[in-house]
């Protein structure tokens, strides 16, 4: 394939950066471990070989602690990575609700509460990084109406909470585009039929299906995924048979084989961007890590992946609100 007939694509790296803990225990309120933070100086340099500029979505107990802020604040003065911010409420000031499941979603908190904890959150940011910070991801991902007027409130103009074909029984993105949009105020699941507003830009990270179309795919995939047809092990032996499977652009997730597979689909939509997400906290090894690859592995998969799609796509490297301006020149209201 030669130079001029590879699609031109924008690779935007999110990592929640935030505290390492042991997912099967409570969420972690006081006191809790940054150390992963230290291993982010290794990782920026990793990027900074292939090119890859990171987004950084930094939550409360990361810039609580003074050397994690130093270390984020020395690439970000090189330039080379975006600071973001990250609400996980259970461990943002102030914490005043129940520390269980529910609450844990930002979407279920009571959005004064939600305020005081963002303006506490984007104040802090300001604070250690001497700048305001433009854009922001939901802990435990999910994103309403309430949640997106208060960013705008806050001058946040990116959000990326949205995590496309993801439902649980505490909040779910049914219905979200995969692409860039435009949300509509009135439902952030849904790009806006006219632009109306263009005070916020959504960036979901990319997910989809191992074929297209992926409405088809994801309706048969919530189908087989009703209890019945769970209990007979559809889902699982769908994805043996490489029948149907929902991939996630997260080398924690998913395999450099099947994020290639994505990619692949994502290329022949012609999708204007590839969004790969990551959590600071597995640039360390836990003993209690809750998903399937080591650190080591994490890191190829990424690796691999990116040079697959620089293999096939002209490749521009940036920052999420880079992105929004690249996705949205001669765009939005004026
Ligand atoms: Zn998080």
């Amino acid at each position: 394939m030669t130079m001029q007939n590879k699609p031109s694509v924008l690779f935007v790296l999110s990592v929640d950066t935030e505290e390492e803990w042991d997912w099967k225990t409570e969420f972690p309120q006081y006191n809790v471990q940054v150390e992963n933070i230290q291993a982010i100086q290794g990782f920026q340099q990793d990027c900074n070989s292939v090119g890859i500029r990171p987004t950084y979505f930094v939550d409360y107990p990361v810039i609580n602690n003074s050397q994690s802020v130093q270390i984020l604040k020395s690439i970000d003065q090189a330039g080379q990575c975006e600071i973001g911010a990250h609400l996980h409420p259970w461990c943002n000031p102030p914490m005043t609700a129940e520390n269980d499941e529910f609450s844990s979603h930002v979407v279920n908190l009571p959005i004064d509460l939600v305020e005081q904890k963002l303006v506490n959150l984007l104040g802090k940011l300001r604070a250690s990084f001497g700048k305001d910070i433009s854009s922001f991801r939901t802990g435990r991902w999910g994103i309403n109406s309430a949640v997106m007027a208060l960013l705008i409130k806050h001058g946040i103009t990116v959000d990326s909470s949205v995590y496309p074909y993801y439902r649980n029984s505490y909040f779910n993105c049914d219905g979200a585009p995969v692409e860039p949009y435009w949300p509509d105020l009135s439902n952030p699941l849904k790009a806006q039929s006219q632009i109306t507003q263009s005070s916020i830009f959504e960036i979901p990270v990319s997910a989809g299906f191992n074929h297209a179309p992926f409405t088809l795919c994801d309706k048969i995939h919530k189908l087989s995924s009703t209890p019945f047809l769970s209990f007979l092990r559809i889902p699982g032996i769908m994805w043996q048979l490489k029948l149907l499977r929902k991939i996630y652009l997260s080398p924690e997730l998913a395999s450099a084989t099947d994020m290639q597979t994505l990619i692949k689909v994502l290329l022949k939509r012609k999708a204007p961007i590839v969004h790969m997400n990551l959590h600071s906290s597995s640039l360390i090894d836990l003993p209690y890590s809750n998903h399937p690859f080591t650190r080591e592995q994490i890191l190829k998969n990424m690796k691999q992946t990116v040079s697959y799609l620089q293999e096939h796509a002209n490749v521009t490297f940036c920052t999420i609100s880079e992105a929004k301006e690249i996705l949205t020149q001669n765009q939005g209201i004026q």
